[in-house]
């Protein structure tokens, strides 16, 4: 495609964009009974093997293209308004394309959580054609090591034809704590990130609960530098980042099997990739009742939390809903113990 008719599909796919996101944001503001947000896993496998990761193996098949797009049906019928694929690595998936197509034709946006190891120009463009709103990419070092390969060096030339051909959105991740050896590195990858034209964010990595990790000093420092990087061009809604930075609990109310659902490969529906196993319902019976229900179900792992996609989902109802049930993924004493930790 020519520069001029690049531009100019770029220019309509995000005016496209965001009259669907200002239709969420309504949406999602004057009717609590649907899910903001979901998270589907078509394939578990992973390409790689990041140390400090637990939501991959090195053998599973693709989930059948009849079975995940009826579950995309499942979703559209609750009325999911962002539909976001992740893993394993989904750009593994043989049928990627027309899942991407299926979540469109459920009325959702379409999102992408992937390693980038796979892309090329032509998945970039076969990317374009499905219809892909958003990709997020996760880098964690600049040079590979033991703990990730997810590295700024292996990636920039992928980044470099995201930049020249992605017609989607795309935004790089990059993380704290969890064994990444030089935090500064993320200045430098949310930097390049700026440069090439997307958007960047940095992540605190958790334990296998989903629970903190504290930082430590140095790690605190370069949060706080990419924090100010990050409110220089572009908003984000992370304000519970910074407790969280300080190892101090968190004052938000967890809408996860509510607002936020995580479909995994076998079709039940959890919380969050951290506490899978609550509710573990199939989403073939998940109805409006399940997510009434944990729409007012206070969760024990919520102040100590660092997943930023519920956090984020769950501003939504930051002053409505008050929440009468207790369930407890995280028991009371290793709470107690990373509060411990913390300080
Ligand atoms: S690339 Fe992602 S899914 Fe794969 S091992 Fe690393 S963190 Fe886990
Ligand atoms: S607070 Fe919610 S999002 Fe966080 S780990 Fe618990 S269930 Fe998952």
């Amino acid at each position: 495609m020519p520069l001029w008719n690049l531009r100019t599909e770029r220019r309509r796919r995000t005016l496209n964009r965001r009259l669907r996101e200002l239709r969420l944001l309504a949406n999602g503001a004057l009717d609590t009974d649907h899910p903001i947000m979901a998270h589907i896993i078509p394939i578990r496998r992973c390409n790689l093997s990041c140390a400090y990761c637990n939501e991959y193996d090195d053998h599973s098949k693709p989930v059948p293209l009849e079975t995940i797009l009826h579950r995309l049906e499942l979703l559209g019928r609750l009325r999911t308004g962002v539909i976001t694929l992740s893993g394993g690595e989904p750009l593994l998936h043989p049928e990627l394309d027309e899942i991407i197509c299926g979540i469109r034709r459920n009325h959702a946006l379409a999102g992408l959580i992937t390693n980038g190891y796979l892309l090329t120009a032509e998945r970039v463009r076969r990317l374009n054609d499905a219809g892909l709103d958003y990709l997020q990419i996760s880098i964690d070092n600049v040079m590979p090591d033991d703990v990730s390969k997810k590295s700024l060096k292996v990636l920039d030339k992928k980044l470099e034809i995201l930049a020249e051909l992605a017609t989607f959105h795309v935004n790089i991740n990059s993380v704290l704590g969890g064994g990444i050896r030089n935090p500064e590195d993320a200045l430098v990858v949310g930097k390049r990130a700026m440069e090439l034209g997307f958007t960047s964010t940095v992540g605190i990595i958790h334990d296998g609960d989903g629970q903190l990790r504290p930082l430590a000093k140095g790690e605190r420092e370069v949060f706080l530098e990419m924090k100010k990087f990050e409110k220089k061009h572009f908003s984000r809604i992370n304000y519970f980042q910074e407790k969280i930075a300080n190892g101090e609990p968190s004052d938000w109310r967890c809408r996860a099997g509510s607002r936020y659902l995580y479909i995994c490969e076998n079709g039940l529906v959890h919380y969050c990739s951290q506490q899978r196993g609550f509710p573990a319902k199939p989403l073939e019976d998940y109805t409006i009742q399940d997510i009434r229900r944990e729409y007012v179900t206070q969760k024990s792992c919520a102040p100590f939390c660092t997943i930023s996609c519920v956090h984020q989902i769950s501003y939504f109802d930051f002053f409505r809903g008050e929440q009468t049930l207790t369930v407890e993924p995280v028991p009371e004493e290793r709470l107690v113990s990373i509060q411990a930790a913390g300080r």
